[in-house]
């Protein structure tokens, strides 16, 4: 998995295959001036607990509305704000977003709760926990519907300032989650110190669930394990009904992926929840 830790690592920092310096130079203007004019907005993508068979939160993905190449994926343009120093003001945009339509759904009976994803500067970063606590102040939203997804990785670039940021979080009352668990550097002993409520199991192991014993191995001891920590586990990027049936058969908490649904602006989640039987309205 070496190539692949370099998505949230330092290692990403070098320029993508398609940015040579001036397309580099121009991109990050432009993300300069979608950040002061708001072009980012956030994709939603619903998570379904699989004991109950109702969608119970959803994971907000960024996306970038360029107004020449189009919609843009975060893995466009996350590392260039990461080596820009514009993670804070991104990240800020994000989750404000974010919780400002939480609000709103729970406003109308849907009553989710929201997972955001954090980079390695967002968790060095004291002054986010009270950022954290104002935006759910001000849209009074409580601070146990948010989710905040951090990767392992995040926990190798300054071990003690990142555990200092997420206890502070965790004080608030907001739950924090291990992204791609699996793929990055993952000490059982970050485990048992982190203040951590629930691992997300990598999709790598998810998508070869059923033709690969050894990845089906993987998935159901991670799943005793989270059992046995308390955690909850999420499995993410299922992407077909048989994937789907294997995981409930063990006893998965929660799962995610395009097989359930492909994330989606918060519009359009507002029907597509419409559309399912009577989940997560509560009246
Ligand atoms: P992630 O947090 O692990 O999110 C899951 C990614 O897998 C998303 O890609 C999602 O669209 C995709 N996905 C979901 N289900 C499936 C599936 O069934 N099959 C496949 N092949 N893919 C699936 P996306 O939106 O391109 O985001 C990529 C990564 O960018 C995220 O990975 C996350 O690490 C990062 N990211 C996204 N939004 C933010 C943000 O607001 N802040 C930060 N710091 N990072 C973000
Ligand atoms: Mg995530
Ligand atoms: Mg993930
Ligand atoms: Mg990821």
């Amino acid at each position: 998995y070496g190539a692949k830790r370099g998505r949230h690592g330092f290692e990403v920092w070098a320029p993508d295959a398609d940015t040579g310096s001036r397309t580099r130079l121009q991109t990050l203007e432009d993300l300069r001036v979608a950040l002061d004019a708001e072009q980012l907005d956030n994709h939603y993508q619903p998570k379904l607990d699989l004991h109950t068979g109702r969608v119970t939160g959803v994971e907000a993905l960024v996306r970038w509305q360029h107004p020449e190449r189009g919609l843009l994926a975060p893995g466009a343009f996350l590392p260039l704000a990461e080596q820009a120093g514009l993670m804070r003001r991104l990240a800020l945009q994000v989750l404000e977003r974010a919780i400002r339509d939480l609000r709103d759904w729970r406003a109308t009976g849907h009553f989710l709760s929201m997972a955001v994803n954090l980079s390695v500067s967002n968790l060095q970063d004291v002054a986010l926990p009270e950022q954290v606590r104002f935006l759910l102040d001000t849209y009074g939203v409580p601070a146990d519907a948010l989710v905040l997804e951090i990767t392992e990785d995040v926990l190798m670039a300054d071990a003690a300032r990142s555990q200092q940021v997420m206890a502070a979080l965790r004080r608030l009352g907001v739950r924090l989650s291990i992204d791609d668990y699996g793929t990055g550097y993952s000490s059982l002993a970050y485990l048992r110190a982190l203040p951590v409520d629930e691992l997300k199991l990598d999709r790598s192991f998810v998508s070869s669930l059923t033709t690969d014993a050894k990845a089906a191995a993987i998935v159901r001891s991670t799943l005793q394990l989270s059992r046995d920590l308390g955690m909850t586990m999420v499995v993410e990027g299922v992407e077909d009904e048989a994937a789907l049936d294997a995981l409930r058969r063990w006893n998965c908490d929660v799962a995610q992926g395009y097989h359930i649904a492909r994330p989606m602006p918060a519009d359009q989640l507002v029907s597509w929840l419409a559309g399912r039987p009577a989940d997560a309205v509560v009246s």
